[in-house]
């Protein structure tokens, strides 16, 4: 049985997450303790809930302490099963986090599987709709392939959206190079907003000033949803990844400014010489235990730490870190010998993008 206390670094619901999926996929029990102990309201919330549920679905897993509020929970996996799954949040809470939930153990399921989740589609603290499906899954197909099906949105506070999904077993495990600086080469976006905001124009409004400001195609869309809402996503290109930005609209904020303020986030993260930003950087670190490889990240915030330890506890320690790189292959220094101004250093910078120069 693994032991796992759910108070380190940030000590949030990614830690159970996390540990739910691997214990699945790996079949290895886990006992959680201090379940989120790290917040405000700690223990087990409606979200963090459907996603034991879930798991447990998943694997026919024993539970004990699988309860509203419960601060320990333990987790007995059975054999991986295929086939179709759901689960209500009941709550605005993130149907995107489920994910990380899932995702590890069904792309080791025995066959294709179709998971709807209801939920909230687009809301604080965790990937927005679209976050998920132009910068993380893009990069999570070199594990298993994954494909929307159906999705309606739902906002804070009523929630009730739906994303329906299938996977399918993996086997495309292409090693991660996420090292090298990044070279943007197309941004994008796309503003959605509840047919209430139409009137107001605040989905045109949003990719209006946005693609002005970045001079590219903003999509619009109008969506059905149980409140209004409205959500701006903007994402920039590479040839191997994408980093993106999700501002949420709020009451007293115009669409102008969402606009403002996902574009200048998305400059800030465009700048940066290393390619996987933030958010995306903790989304990724089980995949990089899983199909081996190195990324280098722009910050590596308390959910990276968290899920380094989490991963090594069930998958061993694959994942180095120096600096802002985590990587699991073996070290290499190159020497490069020459007269001075004989362009060692522009070859180091031009052919060896991925090696820090010293
Ligand atoms: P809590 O700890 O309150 O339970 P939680 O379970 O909702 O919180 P966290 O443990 O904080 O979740 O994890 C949030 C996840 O959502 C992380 O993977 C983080 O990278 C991701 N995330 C948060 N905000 C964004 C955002 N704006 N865009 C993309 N991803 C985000």
């Amino acid at each position: 049985m693994i032991e796992l206390s759910g108070d380190i670094h940030e000590g949030g619901g990614q830690i159970l997450r996390t540990a739910l999926a691997l214990s699945a996929r790996t079949g290895q029990a886990f006992r959680l303790t201090r379940i989120r102990a790290g917040r405000s309201r700690p223990g087990l919330q409606a979200q963090h809930l459907a996603a034991v549920r879930l798991a447990a679905q998943l694997c026919d897993a024993r539970l004990q302490g699988d309860a509203l509020h419960s601060g320990e929970l333990t987790f007995e996996p059975g054999g991986l099963k295929s086939g179709r799954f759901a689960v209500d949040i009941g709550t605005a809470g993130s149907m995107t986090l489920l994910l990380q939930a899932t995702f590890w153990a069904l792309a080791a399921a025995p066959g294709p599987c179709e998971i709807e989740v209801k939920g909230g589609s687009d809301v604080s603290w965790s990937p927005p709709l679209d976050f998920l499906e132009q910068v993380t899954l893009p990069l999570y197909r070199q594990l298993a392939p994954i494909e929307t099906l159906e999705q309606r949105r739902g906002f804070f506070p009523k929630g009730q959206g739906l994303w329906r999904f299938r996977t399918e077993p993996g086997g495309l495990t292409t090693p991660l190079d996420l090292a090298a600086a990044p070279h943007w080469l197309q941004t994008g976006g796309r503003a959605v907003a509840s047919r209430d905001l139409r009137e107001r124009r605040v989905a045109e409004r949003m990719a209006e000033r946005a693609g002005a400001m970045l001079e590219c195609p903003v999509e619009v869309e109008y969506a059905k949803s149980a409140c209004p809402g409205a959500v701006l996503t903007l994402w920039a290109k590479d040839e191997r990844l994408r980093c993106g930005v999700g501002v949420l609209g709020e009451k007293g904020k115009s669409s102008e400014q969402v606009a403002e303020q996902a574009v200048f986030r998305l400059r800030e993260k465009m700048d940066r010489i290393e390619p996987v930003e933030e958010y995306l950087a903790d989304q990724l670190i089980p995949l990089l235990a899983l199909v081996g490889g190195r990324m280098r990240c722009q910050d590596l915030s308390p959910h990276c730490l968290a899920n380094l330890e989490v991963v090594a506890a069930f998958l061993g320690p694959r994942i180095r870190r120096y600096g802002s790189l985590l990587t699991t292959l073996p070290f290499e220094v190159v020497v490069l010998v020459g007269l001075q101004a004989s362009g060692k250093s522009t070859y180091a910078r031009s052919q060896l993008a991925q090696h820090r120069l010293i």
